[in-house]
């Protein structure tokens, strides 16, 4: 079966939850978010290996709770950059051409199940077995936008967007090895930034497609998701 490699970045700096601690190490029901985001990904049969991607003084920390938990498919944990898109440039240093596929999933992301990744693998490797059909090595996780979405500038409204066409992305977002990182390259030649990583494989040229998540795989970012993240878990009987 070809390889598959997970990215989980975890180097931001969290300012939106006001702990003075990066969000990842919080916890929500007894665990830490790294350590939610982490079991999900070691416990999901179609994941080879995992590179996680963290602060320089997290490192250890990361170990630690890599070797306490038993998670053995974390096989490098390295040091971020400044922005996402930076700390996933030094992740897919990682790689090598044995990975045939690579998913990008936010640490803070704890929701995601092993079969909600399993299934999007089989999602991605499927179309691509079919190129006839699909001709895409890019799918990414997202549910349709619940709310209505409005341009504004400087506090006045200047367009509203037809809800029916618009959706709200999440990871893991899933790319071959070499459209992702031909599209990372480019980017960083031409100082193309963007806020997924789906956008700079767009911005390259390539197709992406959509494969439909969940609303429970929320992001953790501010202080309200933690009580989300607990409503989740007794959703889930988890709590
Ligand atoms: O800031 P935001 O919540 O959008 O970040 C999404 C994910 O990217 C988080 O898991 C965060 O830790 C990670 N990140 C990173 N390096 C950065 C900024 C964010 O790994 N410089």
């Amino acid at each position: 079966m070809e390889n598959v490699v997970a990215i989980i970045p975890a180097a931001g700096s969290g300012k939106r939850m006001q702990k003075g601690v990066n969000k990842q190490f919080l916890e929500i029901g007894g665990q830490t978010v790294i350590e939610r985001t982490l079991g999900a990904f070691q416990n999901a049969d179609r994941v080879n290996r995992v590179i996680v991607v963290t602060k320089k003084e997290e490192i250890e920390s990361v170990k630690a709770i890599a070797q306490t938990c038993g998670f053995t498919k974390v096989k490098s944990i390295v040091q971020g950059g400044t922005e996402r898109q930076d700390s996933i440039y030094q992740g897919l240093k990682e790689t090598t051409d044995q990975d045939r596929w690579i998913l990008v999933h936010d640490g803070a992301r704890p929701f995601i199940t092993s079969a909600g990744i399993n299934e999007m693998v089989e999602n991605l490797v499927s179309r691509n077995r079919d190129k006839s059909v699909y001709d895409t090595e890019s799918l990414i996780l997202a549910v349709p936008s619940k709310d209505t979405i409005k341009r504004v500038k400087d506090q006045c409204v200047t367009d509203t967007l037809n809800r029916a066409e618009l959706w709200n992305v999440q990871t893991p977002q899933g790319f071959s090895r070499e459209v992702l990182i031909q599209a990372y390259e480019q980017a960083k030649d031409k100082g193309f930034k963007g806020t997924d990583d789906a956008s700079l494989v767009e911005w390259a040229g390539h197709k992406v497609f959509v494969h439909v998540g969940s609303y429970e795989n929320i992001k953790i970012t501010t202080p309200d998701d933690l009580y989300l993240g607990e409503a989740i878990l007794k959703k889930r009987g988890a709590l």
